[in-house]
């Protein structure tokens, strides 16, 4: 079996497995304690947070650890809008957030706040121009994703976070960075970010751990309470272990950049071609692609048959995001991008990981080539 669902987890590192296993054999030390045992682990924790701060080119005191992107993104919006206390009550993100941002922004309209969702251009492309015109004189935060998930759009997340900040410096800016980081080049520093969540199994690391990015002087309100970890925004013992491991992926993931980037998009237009060369197939072509997700419809027949059929010929990959996986609803950044029923509900995701191969690329493109063949002839026979 193949695996082209690299967007929804990847497979951890042979490192970073042996570095979780060492640190769980060797240190059963809680890092708040204060004898040696505890110093040990915490020496571990900070170490780690020192090695991701260097991979995003921030300072360690500007890392939260969590549990993964979706506590991030949650920490982020809800931790600025219920710390904010200037009586800006207003969200700038836009209609194809990832579910744990979305979700965020609803959950906190049901306490009184209010979110525009700015809708993206047909290719899947958010203009600054639409982002920029939802600001209000009393907007908190724009939330935007560098990457979209689904299709892969790349974000102008540089000449948004320039232009937010000379329109109106107070408000900040929340990036979802889970599928850009190590694909993409982004200075968070330049590109004026305040906040930026990313996961750790996206990248080879261990699933369960993540980390905000959260710029020294932003206020947050802790959604955790007890304990006072991570800075007091994030109560809970710390999971050490996966902690360290997964810095060690994020230092691979930031060293390899360039050439697994390289390599993906080689990948990439290899799979566009095949893609391409079928007539019931309709490629989503963003006009800023990322290198590592190739996304397509399959008009007339649903996700999910198209997916087992893949399935069947030895390759995994997705219909939507994992999140959204088990739904048969039509996806909502495709229905957002305009794209009619019969499309929004035959989307599939091929995604690419840094450990495939040419061979892994022809045989993809092979099993393509015969599920097309199968099931072309089937088309109509589902009620899309
Ligand atoms: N944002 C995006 C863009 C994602 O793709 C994901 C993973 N599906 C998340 C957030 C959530 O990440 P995690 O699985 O670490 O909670």
């Amino acid at each position: 079996m193949l695996n082209f669902d690299h967007a929804a987890s990847t497979p951890a590192h042979p490192d970073v497995i042996r570095t979780i296993a060492e640190v769980m054999a060797v240190h059963s030390g809680n890092p708040s304690s204060i004898h040696r045992s505890g110093e040990a682990a915490s020496k571990l924790l900070e170490r780690s947070r020192e090695v991701c701060a260097e991979a995003l080119d921030v300072k360690p005191g500007e890392i939260v650890f969590t549990s993964g992107a979706t506590e991030s993104n949650n920490l982020a919006i809800k931790g600025v809008m219920l710390g904010r206390s200037d009586g800006r009550r207003h969200i700038v993100t836009t209609q194809i957030e990832h579910s744990s941002v979305y979700e965020s922004c609803r959950q906190l309209e049901s306490l009184g706040f209010e979110t525009t969702y700015v809708q993206p251009e047909s290719d899947g492309t958010v203009s600054t121009d639409r982002l920029l015109a939802a600001v209000r004189q009393d907007t908190a935060l724009v939330s935007i994703m560098h990457v979209n998930n689904e299709t892969g759009a790349v974000q102008p997340i540089e000449e948004i976070g320039r232009r937010l900040k000379s329109l109106d410096s107070r408000v900040l800016l929340h990036v979802d960075g889970v599928q850009g980081f190590g694909r993409l080049a982004l200075d968070l520093k330049a590109a004026s970010i305040d906040l930026y969540s990313v996961s750790a199994h996206k990248i080879r690391g261990p699933r369960g751990v993540g980390l905000l990015f959260v710029r020294e002087g932003v206020r947050l309100f802790p959604l955790l309470s007890g304990g006072g970890q991570e800075g007091g925004l994030r109560a809970g013992t710390e999971n050490v272990a996966s902690i360290v491991g997964a810095a060690k992926a994020f230092r691979l993931a930031a060293e390899g950049r360039t050439e697994r980037a390289a390599k993906m998009k080689a990948f990439r237009d290899t799979l566009v071609k095949e893609v391409r060369l079928h007539q019931a197939l309709t490629l989503t072509e963003p006009i800023k692609p990322a290198p590592h997700i190739v996304h397509f419809t399959f008009p007339g027949l649903k996700s999910q048959v198209i997916l087992h059929t893949l399935e069947e010929l030895g390759m995994l990959v997705s219909a939507q995001s994992a999140c959204a996986a088990k739904t048969e609803k039509p996806s909502r950044v495709l229905s957002a991008m305009g794209r009619e029923r019969e499309h929004a509900t035959s989307g599939i995701r091929l995604s690419l990981g840094d450990e495939h191969t040419q061979e892994d690329i022809r045989l993809l493109s092979e099993a393509l080539d015969k599920a097309v063949r199968r099931l072309a002839p089937l088309r109509g026979e589902s009620d899309n």
